[in-house]
């Protein structure tokens, strides 16, 4: 049952071949299997799972289920869940029950899914590899001794190990993208404002926006249909009208130009990479498309413009940990300045606190124009560039990341983690819609085709990734051992 796609399950309870409480069953069972050894899944909610799936079966008993009636997806734990542990992979909210749930999670549980518990990851989202989690690091289903990615580092290693269905993720800099690489997996991180932000802890609000990840282009359309759309309780979510996602995905794809950015295939790309994508985009205009080689001149700034301002919004959103309101507080304060300082050197992990100082710093009175405002002005230049772009091409393609997934500890310093980042924090900071889909192995290790295209452009994105998928493999293939 669990080999099967999100999209070829929900056919199957449809059906009544299945039910929905028999592949909750079947999954609570290979979570307790296999977790152990992943740490994908921090909470299991055995008891709330099980009732969700009466429910669904009884819906779909009823003829009322649509596409996503009983399928069981993890919730990465960034999300809000009402009464569930929320902990952000951080000490700091280690006993925090949301009082209230996400919207994404509201939204995914009236589609009818069944959530069956809360997926590892980077602490407050910062990081790419999982390591940062204070829960413990996740294994990549691949190669035990690897990193899955991060920060969505939990979801995409349960999906790959095919602990449940789908799972949801967040992207501020490529967190959904990056770890689906990794992972050998499918994630779309769609336009800035598509889905809501209500109830998903807050990192740097300018960049971060939710996504599914799932096997494939097909499985990440019918989620994200269900996750989108405008919600009155975050002023930033669009009111712009929600497309069928899953209607074009059979478009062909003659005609459709793709621009191959000259920069992504410079210094610092692993050889294989560049082959697979190469591969891929030949692939590509097999089925009709037309390559054309572009430039984005600013490609290089984006790191560290994204180092700036990302920061420097954390900063701000970490605020509220104060171990006053909610979260951890220390022992014994001595006076309200002992309580603050002791709540939060305690409760937060070291990634978390460089973050925090270097975004305070770069805000500070005589250095705010010197790095954020220069940031913010790269992160224009960045923009422009994609605008020029699309001028000339339908959507962008290259590599996800620079390398395949690296061992666990095995980077040290903080500035050879950004790098992995080099492909990915673009479309953040332009707001567009970003895709990874499977495109190759190296060394046994997956390796993700990144596709970037205009805002609000993903119905084009999963479109180009599905067809992609109708004509390869690669997102077929399956880690050993997990049977
Ligand atoms: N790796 C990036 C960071 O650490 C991106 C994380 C993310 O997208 N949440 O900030």
């Amino acid at each position: 049952m669990h080999d099967k796609t999100l999209t070829e399950q929900a056919s199957l309870l449809k059906a009544r071949s299945i039910s929905s409480v028999e592949l909750v069953d079947h999954y609570l069972e290979r979570i307790a299997r296999l977790n152990p050894d992943l740490n994908a899944y921090l909470c299991v909610d055995e008891e709330g799972a099980k009732s969700s799936a009466q429910a669904a079966d009884k819906a779909l008993a009823a003829g009322n289920a649509g596409p996503l009636t009983g399928i069981p997806i993890a919730q990465k734990d960034i999300f809000c869940t009402k009464g569930i542990a929320t902990t952000c992979g951080s000490k700091i909210l280690q006993n925090f029950k949301a009082p209230y749930n996400a919207t994404v999670v509201d939204k995914l549980a009236q589609s009818g899914t069944v959530m069956l518990g809360k997926a590892n990851m980077d602490e407050f989202a910062m990081g790419s590899s999982n390591e940062n989690s204070f829960y413990g690091a996740v294994a990549n289903p691949w190669q035990r001794d690897r990193v899955p990615g991060g920060s969505s580092g939990g979801s995409a290693a349960l999906v790959a190990a095919q602990l449940a269905s789908a799972a949801t993720g967040t992207d501020t800099g490529g967190s959904i993208r990056q770890p689906a690489a990794f992972c050998g997996i499918t994630g779309i991180k769609p336009t800035y404002g598509r889905i809501s932000r209500y109830g998903m802890i807050a990192y740097a609000s300018s960049l971060d926006q939710a996504g599914p990840m799932a096997r494939t282009a097909e499985d990440c359309a019918v989620l994200l249909q269900a996750m989108s759309g405008h919600d009155e309780k975050d002023s930033t979510s669009s009111t712009l009208e929600v497309p069928d996602f899953t209607a074009t995905l059979n478009d062909k794809l003659d005609g459709l130009r793709i621009g191959i950015p000259k920069e992504y295939f410079g210094e610092g790309l692993d050889g294989d990479i560049a082959d697979a994508v190469h591969s891929a985009l030949a692939e590509l205009e097999k089925a009709g498309a037309i390559l054309k080689e572009i430039s984005l001149p600013n490609q290089s700034h984006c790191i560290p413009a994204y180092y700036v301002i990302a920061p420097a919004e954390a900063s701000s959103n970490l605020s509220r940990f104060d171990g006053v309101r909610f979260g951890y507080r220390c022992e014994n304060p001595q006076n309200i300045d002992d309580l603050y300082t002791r709540s939060r050197g305690e409760g937060f992990g070291d990634e978390v606190k460089r973050r925090i100082l270097i975004g305070a710093y770069a805000l500070s009175a005589g250095y705010y124009d010197a790095y954020y405002l220069k940031a913010q002005q790269v992160r224009q230049l960045v923009s422009n560039d994609f605008t020029d772009a699309f001028n000339e091409v339908d959507v962008i393609a290259g590599p996800t990341t620079p390398t395949t997934a690296f061992k666990t500890g095995e980077k040290t310093d903080p500035i050879s983690m950004y790098l992995n980042d080099l492909f990915t924090v673009s479309a953040n900071l332009s707001g567009l819609p970003g895709l990874s889909a499977p495109c190759g192995f190296s060394e046994g290790l997956p390796i993700g085709l990144q596709l970037v295209g205009p805002v609000q452009q993903e119905a084009r994105l999963l479109n180009i990734a599905h067809q992609y998928q109708q004509i390869t493999d690669w997102h077929k293939h399956t880690p050993e051992g997990i049977a």
